[in-house]
């Protein structure tokens, strides 16, 4: 049997061999190809890894092939391996398809023994130089290769260096090093019980070995599982010719980008350090130079150097990282790669490369990650002003960054007060142990919210990402104090009305104001103009979650093309509404319901002509009614203790007369299972004045506003259909009081009916429910908790994570759309819908409407629209082009 190649010359290999020759060496060659000064080498490929971890050995011919690459490399840079008049140095390279940390670190100067020293302290004149090289090289291969743990070599260093009476490594001078290097070996013999690797050929099969092996150390295969990287990839090995960056004040070495990576500007970005080798740059031994400072020191080099850059960005059409090392006055490349970047560096570095003609504006669209952008719309603070109040010792607390987005506001202890201060103007910080249903109105009504209890999937986390309010969520160490309105933290109080700052993107808290900057789409351009070319290139529309006429302005802002989910019952719930509310619940006959009802409408109405004005022209859809009722009434066990109490002081009032008739509603209302019982259109064929009154007002807010001028297109969206019957029933109630408010007033609005598909039932039936239907809007959410039978908040508090992590699930199907299961009721139901009514539309408006992934499949299964929370527009508009993209017959070159 032929023996397979499992080395390549760098001249052999190319950028797109990263599968075989890992992305470090598939680049090297890549430079080596395009003339670079690279220094020679070459690789051992992933298939000699993976035979070797299959065989537990070499696979056969493996170090022929070594050898016979060394002489090439020897050929090339006139010197040899082991020769102890002209010696070669080499590094020996880890490199898998992905940079991945875990994997073993590079070792350098291998080659060096008693013998080739000489050598290098002939050739160079400079015996500090080649000791120190040596030095380094026992140390870093006995503790890289041979686990032999590199601070007893530091501390050996110390030593020595506390008896010179010096600080600096560079000060310890060649007769020190000459004994320091006569220590480690005597060390290495001590602990091991055999001599340092003497033999160049044996160091270097050595050390090709332990790289073989870290491929499936701990940390390796952890990551790994962490990151859904397949573990039969293996690594390769690079074997590069040495250069020196230590050999004095005319050597050095640095790293650089070719662009700005924090904020994409076109400037060569990085540092360097003079007379330095490898790692010292980013050690932090000694604080490197910025590279602009190279065009003043040498300007000859530095000259070179960008010319160079700009050949590597130029050949690979992205902003690169680039490795270099000066060797007394003459430049190498090391390295380069994709330079990884900020959200901001990404959208200005596709959108200047589209200008530069580079690369296409397609291109540029897939340049960016769609998730990554969300985070640029999000309000920040001030980075000085952050700095400032963390070093006059203003940061209180560090939770869990629950929400992104940062704010300032005074704190308030429970949420009626946040309520009532938000609605005055007030910027308020709702602080609470943790929160609960009962809470969310005072959420609405603040800027951002810290819970002292809870993680990333408790109440207060789940509900404030929805509102898109910031959020820091268990933040260790404060005690929050509800009777007495305050918190404390390290003796530290802080009292109602104080102010306070939470950082719901870091996690941080802060005593006192810091000043916030709200970014806005029309002032990045960069951003504004990526997505005006994504909004070319998809076909699904993108839409938005609302319920407040604040948030559809922003979401139109943001570029949504129509509200594609506007739940009603937020509306109940505020102050003044909420009693009347209660009453119309607590009403015994349908005409005193009708009563009540009569005063809630007005509310309604306005609610929903500030909706269809900030969406004039473009469509809103709006459910009706979804709760179950006791959501709008008191806790029991409040009741229960109230009423207790009241019977023990007196007995006779008025008061508990009321209480315990609320108390009777609650229990009567109380449901085993609420998520699965009266609720959604049941509660509309049981009570169906309530709906009524909804549309009532929806369409008399339409008319009213038509007649102003605004163009309303209404979806009015009858919730948790399963069987076609109760669409049917709803729908004809409904219909007549769509009408008769037309002929009311006067005027006709452009109206549809239509359904949220949330239950497996309505997907299966989807034929039948769309001869009903207008539109489908598919509420994933509710859809994924009935198809896997899980309740959300019991899921995720209590084993959907453990799930995750276990892989028996692949994602959290709450946060992206599990396709084999949901997915395929999802793909169900839009066939059969659109077979049965081919002007069907349809869209989604659960969460999942702003995750990239399942944005794609809504993209592939034909949905007319996707619908997002306003700050997520931008991502699904970028998203949605990307899906879009991806099935033209678009590639990338
Ligand atoms: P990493 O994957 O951690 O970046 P590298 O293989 O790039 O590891 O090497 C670590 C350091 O050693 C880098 O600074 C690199 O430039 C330097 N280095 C690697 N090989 C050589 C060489 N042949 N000559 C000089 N420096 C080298
Ligand atoms: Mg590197
Ligand atoms: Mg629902």
């Amino acid at each position: 049997m032929a023996v397979k190649k499992w080395v390549y010359l760098f001249e052999e290999g190319n950028k797109d061999q990263k599968d075989l020759l890992g992305g470090k060496g598939a680049n090297l060659a890549e430079m080596t190809n395009l003339g670079l000064p690279v220094p020679p080498g070459f690789i051992i490929t992933t298939q000699a890894c993976n035979a070797f971890s299959a065989g537990g050995k070499f696979p056969p011919g493996l170090m022929k092939q070594v050898t016979a690459a060394l002489k090439r490399v020897e050929k090339e840079t006139g010197k040899s391996f082991g020769d102890p008049t002209n010696p070669l140095l080499v590094s020996v390279r880890s490199g898998a398809k992905f940079s991945m940390p875990g994997m073993m670190d590079t070792v350098l100067n291998l080659g060096l023994n008693d013998e080739t020293l000489r050598g290098i302290i002939e050739l160079t004149g400079n015996a500090r130089f080649a000791y120190d090289a040596y030095r380094r090289f026992v140390m870093m291969f006995s503790d890289i290769v041979l686990d032999l743990d590199r601070h007893h070599f530091e501390q050996m260093l110390d030593d020595m260096k506390r008896r010179l009476g010096v600080k600096l490594d560079t000060e310890v001078g060649a007769d020190a090093l000459v004994q320091l290097v006569a220590r480690y070996r005597a060390f290495f013999r001590k602990t091991m019980g055999y001599d340092f690797p003497g033999d160049p050929l044996q160091q270097l099969e050595m050390a090709i070995r332990a790289v073989f092996n870290s491929w499936n150390n701990k940390r390796a295969v952890d990551y790994r599982n962490y990151h859904k990287i397949p573990h039969d990839l293996g690594t390769a090995v690079s074997v590069q010719t040495m250069v020196f960056g230590n050999m004095g004040e005319d050597s050095g070495t640095g790293v650089a980008f070719t662009r700005d990576v924090a904020t994409g500007e076109k400037v060569i970005y990085g540092e360097y350090l003079m007379n330095a080798q490898g790692e010292d740059v980013v050690a932090g031994v000694r604080t490197p130079i910025k590279i602009s400072e190279l065009g003043k020191q040498n300007p000859r080099i530095y000259k070179q150097f960008l010319a160079i850059a700009t050949k590597i960005e130029r050949h690979y059409r992205d902003a690169m990282d680039i490795e270099f090392t000066i060797e007394r006055g003459k430049l190498w490349i090391l390295q380069c790669r994709v330079g990884k970047r900020t959200a901001a560096a990404a959208v200005k570095i596709a959108v200047d490369m589209a200008g530069e003609r580079l690369i296409t504006r397609r291109e540029a669209l897939l340049r960016v990650d769609a998730n990554q952008i969300n985070q640029l719309l999000l309000p920040g603070f001030d980075s000085k002003a952050m700095e400032e109040a963390a070093k006059s010792g203003r940061l209180l607390a560090r939770g869990l960054n629950a929400s992104p987005g940062a704010a300032t506001g005074i704190a308030v202890f429970d949420a009626d007060r946040a309520e009532e201060l938000g609605k005055n103007g007030k910027a308020v910080i709702l602080v609470r142990p943790e929160t609960t249903p009962d809470d969310v109105h005072g959420m609405l009504a603040s800027k951002g919210i810290l819970t002292a209890r809870g993680g990333a999937t408790s109440h207060a986390a789940v509900v404030a990402r929805g509102l898109g309010l910031p959020c820091v969520a268990g933040a260790e160490g404060i005690a929050v104090d509800e009777r007495r309105r305050q918190f404390t933290v390290d003796g530290r109080v802080i009292k109602e009305g104080d102010e306070i700052s939470i950082h719901g993107t870091t996690g941080e808290v802060f005593a006192g104001a810091i000043k916030t900057i709200e970014p806005k789409l029309e002032e990045n351009e960069d951003l504004r103009a990526l997505l005006e070319w994504a909004d070319k290139e998809r076909r699904l529309g993108v839409w938005a979650n609302a319920d407040y006429p604040r948030d559809a302005q922003r979401a139109r802002a943001f570029g949504a093309e129509g509200i594609g989910l506007c739940r009603t019952e937020h509306m109940f719930m505020e102050a003044e509404r909420l009693p009347i509310v209660q009453k119309m619940i607590l009403a015994e006959t349908p005409a005193k319901r009708r009563k009540y009802l009569d005063r809630l409408l007005p509310f309604q109405r306005g609610d929903f002509e500030g909706i269809f004005e900030a969406m004039d022209g473009l469509p809103v859809v709006i459910r009706l009614i979804d709760p179950p009722l006791h959501e709008f009434l008191p806790n029991r066990l409040e009741l229960v203790e109230q009423a207790a109490t009241l019977r023990a002081e007196s007995p006779t009032s008025r008061k508990l007369k009321s209480l315990e008739k609320m108390l009777a509603a609650v229990e009567g209302m109380a449901e085993m299972n609420p998520m699965l019982g009266l609720r959604g259109c049941r509660l509309s064929i049981i009570m169906p004045e309530i709906v009524e009154m909804q549309t009532r007002a929806i369409m008399e807010a339409a008319c009213r506003c038509k007649k102003r001028g605004v163009d309303v297109h209404v979806k009015i969206m009858i919730p948790l259909v399963g069987h076609v019957n109760e669409l049917k029933f709803v729908r004809d109630r409904l219909e007549p009081v769509a009408k008769q408010v037309m002929q009311e007033q006067g005027i006709d609005a452009d109206y549809r009916f239509g359904t949220m598909i949330e239950i497996p039932r309505a997907a299966i039936t989807a034929g039948e429910i769309a001869a009903i239907a207008e539109f489908f809007s598919f509420g994933t959410n509710d859809l994924t908790q009935t198809t896997f039978g899980f309740s959300r908040d019991d899921a995720e508090g209590k084993f959907l994570l453990k799930y995750v992590e276990d892989k028996i699930l692949p994602v959290n199907p709450f946060q992206t759309l599990d396709r084999d299961g949901v997915g395929e009721l999802v793909r169900m139901a839009v066939e059969r819908g659109r077979a049965a009514n081919p002007n069907l539309e349809l869209g989604i408006c659960g969460e999942h409407g702003g995750d990239p992934e399942s944005i794609f499949f809504c993209h592939q299964v034909g949905l007319d629209y996707v619908s997002a929370s306003p700050f997520r527009v931008p991502v699904a508009r970028l998203a949605a082009a990307q899906a879009g993209l991806s099935d033209t017959a678009f590639k990338d070159k």
